[in-house]
């Protein structure tokens, strides 16, 4: 084996062990967050980033309201490092506030239109986020 190979091979495994401990602590964050905004069922999936470096139309998460499923994409799209808990927290915020204030439908400018983030929508993503600056564990993390 040759000096690059070997050196080559503990790069991979560093970047591994990196990788899987920050989709560990994403678990737990995101069972801290439920625990907390007292949101009972829900399920968890890591974003499986396929497209390319150049691909611009990239979302922060999304919630499936029918399998009560959040997906989080927890890697900055360029860099494919680690996102900052602050923000992810705040994903997780906005996404449990569509459980909440679910989506409606509205007659607007002669059709109809899906509401999802308006007023009340926002005012609960607000609240989520103080109850979790609160909090023992997650508030020190949290601006
Ligand atoms: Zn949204």
């Amino acid at each position: 084996m040759t000096k690059k190979r070997r050196y080559n091979i503990l790069k991979n495994v560093k970047i591994n062990s990196i990788m899987n401990s920050h989709e560990q602590l994403v678990h737990f964050l995101f069972k801290r967050i439920c625990e907390i905004l007292k949101v009972a069922d829900l399920n968890f999936k890591i974003m499986q980033r396929k497209g390319s470096k150049s691909n611009k139309s990239y979302t922060l998460g999304y919630i499936n309201l029918k399998t009560r499923t959040i997906c989080l994409d927890i890697y900055t799209p360029k860099t494919m490092k680690p996102k900052s808990f602050n923000g992810l927290i705040r994903t997780v915020c906005h996404e449990i506030a569509h459980l909440q204030k679910m989506p409606y439908k509205q007659f607007h400018r002669g059709r109809w239109i899906t509401r999802q983030h308006y007023p009340q929508f926002y005012k609960q993503v607000d609240r989520n986020i103080n109850k979790i600056k609160k909090d023992g564990v997650l508030g020190l993390h949290f601006r």
